[in-house]
């Protein structure tokens, strides 16, 4: 370092104390070292260095005017600050030696050679894209403690599933890259996810994880355009360690989120931080999902659950029973692990269900009970239903004319109707989304994405609803 160099940054600093508050100076402006000063093609350039890329983004994004305005006071126009990350410090955080820093060109942060779509080795990427450091502040993983490796059963349907899991979460980011968890509704995707993010955190509480649905993250992206705040959700999205992203094919369609989600992935990946996400099928199966995004998601390892057999079935609803302190006799539990097979979550419900009958009717749970309750339960694989005989049945049930769930009304009941009747031909017509939008007075395949996600969230919400929607089943399924 030449011996003016520090004196000028620290006039700097004195300009910059002045226009800012006194934590956020001593935060990010504080750590910056003064590395170098010299004169290039006729600008005087003052090079500092700084921890991390997220310092680096952190700087440029809310405080790139107050630092230009104090370089060009103490060194007039032609004055440039120039940013280096400090790679070493990132690489053994632990220590607090400085080494030598990696020049890195100007201060805007997309990948130097980086062309879209094109992916680069790790190592040469390491050498521009320094790891994110310690001291950033804390995240919310909005993750459900509920969901552990502990209380996940182990079977044959997806065994090779969990012990993956199981890995990615003893090294995350060094083994499988993303990691891609794909399988039917309620097999327990989530839950899954959730167990890799509750364990890392047992590991490390000072790793950022990061649990999100892609819902979630389409509406935050949505919402971040709207106020504004696109880079403040970038840099946040880029400082986590695991990202975790539930139901990616949600993304489905929806272009602006899946290209901000690319280069997410593609900046953390490229620094090692470990992506995991879910899916409700095999990623070459979800529709409206870009190439290059798909690529991306078979780049490291995907693993799928099944429906669980028997002996699962049985150790589940085991598991569940004692966790939620419910007692059902012996031959109850092997009546609905027998009978319920379609997955977990309506194992779970079914038990549920008989817990909640027997309390309003105080009656003991015996198998009569069990058979004459659990009905809606048994219809696993039905012999394959038309859309038509759907929509008649939907329609007849909530009292509304047929065509209209093709037409183009919005009214209150009638999308309702159209979101359940659509879900039902997902589940048991066996059509693609697109045909099943195009049987529903061709709409996008989009839609009925939304209206499927539409009826899981109000069936999870809202008890009448519940209701309801158990009701048509059973009427579709004595049809
Ligand atoms: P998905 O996300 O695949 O739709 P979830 O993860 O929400 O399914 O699982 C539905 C329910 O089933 C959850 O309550 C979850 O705890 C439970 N579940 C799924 N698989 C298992 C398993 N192997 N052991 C214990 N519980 C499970
Ligand atoms: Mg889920």
């Amino acid at each position: 370092m030449r011996s003016n160099t520090a004196e000028i940054w620290q006039s700097c600093l004195d300009v910059i104390r002045d226009g800012v508050d006194a934590s956020s100076f001593k935060t990010w402006f504080q750590p910056i070292t003064p590395v170098d000063l010299e004169i290039v093609n006729g600008e005087i350039q003052l090079t500092v260095e700084v921890r991390n890329r997220f310092y680096l983004d952190w700087l440029e994004t809310h405080y790139n005017q107050v630092y230009d305005r104090a370089v060009t006071q103490v060194l007039g126009p032609e004055g440039r600050l120039v940013f280096r990350v400090n790679l070493e410090d990132q690489k053994a955080p632990e220590t607090n030696e400085t080494r030598p820093a990696v020049q890195r060109p100007k201060a805007r942060l997309s990948a130097p050679n980086a062309q879209p779509g094109v992916p680069q080795s790790v190592a040469a990427l390491n050498k521009t894209y320094p790891k994110v450091g310690r001291s950033l502040p804390p995240v919310d993983s909005k993750l459900n403690k509920h969901y552990t490796f502990a209380n996940f059963i182990e079977g044959h349907c997806n065994r090779l599933a969990r012990s993956a899991a199981l890995a990615v979460a003893k090294d995350p980011g060094t083994t499988w890259n993303p990691f891609l968890i794909y399988g039917g509704v309620g097999l327990g995707k989530t839950h899954l996810i959730q167990a890799i993010g509750n364990a890392v955190q047992e590991r490390d509480a000072a790793k950022r994880v990061r649990f999100v649905s892609s819902e979630h993250f389409t509406n935050d992206f949505v919402q971040a355009i709207r106020n504004n705040e696109v880079s403040r959700f970038s840099s946040y999205y880029r400082s986590i360690d695991v990202l975790l992203i539930d139901d990616v094919q949600f993304f489905s369609g929806k272009e602006k989120t899946q290209e901000e989600f690319f280069h997410t992935f593609n900046e953390l990946h490229q620094i090692g931080k470990q992506i995991i996400l879910t899916a409700d099928r095999p990623p070459k199966q979800i529709e409206g999902i870009e190439e290059r995004l798909l690529s991306r998601f078979l780049m490291g390892m995907t693993a799928d659950l099944q429906a669980p057999k028997f002996e699962t079935r049985l150790a589940i609803l085991n598991c569940k029973a004692e966790e939620e302190g419910i007692e059902l006799s012996p031959n109850v539990m092997n009546f609905v692990a027998r009978k319920v097979q379609s997955n977990v979550r309506e194992l779970e419900g079914a038990m549920v269900r008989l817990m909640a009958v027997s309390m309003l009717q105080t009656e003991e749970v015996d198998l009569e009970m069990a058979k004459r309750e659990l009905k809606p339960f048994f219809i696993t694989q039905p012999t394959r239903l038309t859309v038509e005989a759907i929509q008649e049945t939907v329609s007849d049930f909530l009292g509304i004319k047929q065509d209209l769930l093709n037409g183009r009304s919005r009214k209150r009941e009638i999308v309702e109707a159209r979101h359940i009747a659509m879900y039902l031909c997902r589940k048991f017509t066996g059509h693609s989304l697109k045909e099943i939008g195009r049987r529903f007075g061709k709409r996008d395949h989009t839609t009925v994405i939304n209206a499927i996600k539409k009826v899981e969230d109000h069936a999870e919400t809202n008890v009448q609803f519940r209701e309801k929607f158990r009701r048509i089943q059973e009427v579709l399924s004595e049809s």
